[in-house]
């Protein structure tokens, strides 16, 4: 049977195994998809004896995305932009190819909740890998205006500079910002640790789009007080996990798995409904 797998330092958590086999049992594909969770010193050697001992693919998540861009035979233009590696295929001709697939996941999750993007302006907090990971897929969705703020700024300067390219991005500092946004993207991890961003409450208005990459059973500490400032569309990243994975799928088996009752069912996993 075809094997894929996780990998990931801590991964016990990781919901990609229960994910990838409703797909797998939706789309009629055999295969098994597991978790490897090597010391974070041993990954390079971990990848190569997954390949080696007949591994098809895999999934790659904290904290081997950046090794893992280095580590493989081929880069997707998108795995490219985002200096990181969340999805590995196995060729038919024996090539690693790195892809990434986390933006196009959260676009794909915003778009399902009818979150209009072309034309909007659009506020990303937090310039690390997920961050520029979502770059480029937003900006192909033509906003109006894209500011990254980052408690970092130099990183967040950094990002706007290697993007400005593609569409106009540009980054400020927290206290600079200036509304009205029509969507917030918190891409930061301080949810991680209950902790928030430090963004103004008047920024958050009525009509604003609120979406926290974080996910967990009850509301993320970013969309607790966007709620409480206001904010009526509010949504965590559990949908942009789902997609991510479709995406992933897709790259493997050629085949689109539909997200939508997978969703509910980890929804339902996780005690959320
Ligand atoms: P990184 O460690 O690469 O970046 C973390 C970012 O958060 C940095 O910009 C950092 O700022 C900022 N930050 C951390 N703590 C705070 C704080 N207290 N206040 C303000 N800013 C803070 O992480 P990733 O980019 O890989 O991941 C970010 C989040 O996205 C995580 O919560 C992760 O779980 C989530 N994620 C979700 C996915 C999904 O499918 N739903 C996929 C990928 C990620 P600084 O530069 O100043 O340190």
């Amino acid at each position: 049977m075809d094997r894929y797998l996780v990998f990931g330092h801590p991964v016990r958590h990781s919901k990609s195994p229960f994910i990838h086999t409703l797909f797998a049992r939706q789309t009629q594909q055999e295969l098994e998809y597991g978790l490897a969770e090597p010391a974070v010193d041993e990954f390079a050697q971990a990848l190569r004896t997954f390949f080696a001992q007949g591994g098809k693919g895999c999934n790659v998540t904290v904290p081997f995305k950046e090794q893992a861009f280095t580590l493989v035979d081929r880069l997707s233009p998108r795995a490219k932009r985002a200096g990181a590696v969340n999805t590995i295929k196995l060729t038919d001709d024996g090539v690693l190819l790195g892809d990434n697939t986390d933006g196009a996941g959260l676009v794909a999750d915003l778009k399902s909740h009818g979150v209009t993007l072309g034309d909007s302006r659009i506020l990303l907090l937090g310039a690390g890998g997920a961050a520029r990971g979502a770059l480029a897929p937003l900006l192909a969705e033509l906003p109006s205006e894209l500011v990254i703020a980052n408690r970092t700024h130099a990183k967040a300067q950094q990002l706007a500079a290697e993007f400005c390219d593609l569409g106009p991005v540009t980054a400020q500092t927290y206290e600079q910002l200036a509304g009205p946004f029509d969507l917030v993207i918190n891409s930061t991890s301080a949810s991680l640790q209950g902790e928030l961003p430090p963004l103004a409450p008047a920024l958050i208005h009525t009509d604003i789009a609120i979406y926290d990459m974080m996910y967990g059973a009850s509301d993320t500490a970013f969309i607790s007080w966007a709620k409480q400032h206001g904010a009526r569309q509010t949504m965590d990243g559990l949908g942009m996990l789902v997609e991510q994975a479709a995406e992933a799928f897709t790259v493997w088996r050629g085949i689109r798995p539909g997200t939508k009752q997978v969703l509910r069912e980890l929804k339902r996993n996780l005690g959320v409904i």
